[in-house]
């Protein structure tokens, strides 16, 4: 197992192997981060980008993250394409399925404040934030593959600075 990312880990030496002394905090985060699993779900033209950066050339398995079937597995979803109001209380209902603490990132432009259908768009929400709740917007419509691995990363970033007693415990 890789540890080398445990940022405030102490190694010490220990006969002929290594003990490593850290906080509860750091060692939960170190494995929420790196562990993620997304809710297999798309809206519109983003989630072929979101379909792209899972695939080969982009492989975001490298980082621990892999779909998941159902929102009771998932700690992530990942709203990629336009919110209608018909699918946001589907939207609204799956995060409220999923385990946590559970996390969001918005991608791409209709997600984040309605994109295209802002001004005349009456069947779209203006920002999925207006449902529930982002930890994590992505521009672009649609943004690249490379976009959401940047999300990713600091979503990954933001987990590494959670406290454990802050996180809200699975009901
Ligand atoms: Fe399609 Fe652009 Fe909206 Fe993404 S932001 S769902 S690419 S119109």
């Amino acid at each position: 197992m890789n540890f080398e990312s445990l940022d405030a880990a102490e190694r010490v030496k220990d006969g002929g192997g290594e003990v490593i002394l850290t906080s509860l905090d750091e060692l939960t985060n170190w494995a929420r981060a790196n562990s993620l699993w997304p809710l297999g779900f798309g809206l519109a033209c983003c989630a072929i980008e979101m379909m792209t950066t899972y695939a080969s050339n982009y492989d975001l398995e490298r980082f621990g993250i892999f779909p998941r079937n159902s929102p009771r597995q998932s700690d992530l979803i990942i709203i990629s394409g336009t919110v209608t109001f018909k699918m946001a209380d589907r939207i609204k209902r799956l995060y409220e399925q999923m385990a946590d603490p559970k996390y969001v990132i918005s991608m791409g432009s209709c997600s984040n404040c309605g994109g295209p259908y802002w001004e005349h768009g009456y069947h779209v929400v203006k920002g999925v934030d207006r449902i529930i709740p982002v930890d994590v917007y992505v521009p672009g419509c649609p943004p690249r593959p490379e976009a959401l691995l940047g999300g990713i990363i600091k979503l990954q970033e933001k987990i590494k600075g959670e406290k454990f007693s802050d996180v809200k415990a699975d009901s």
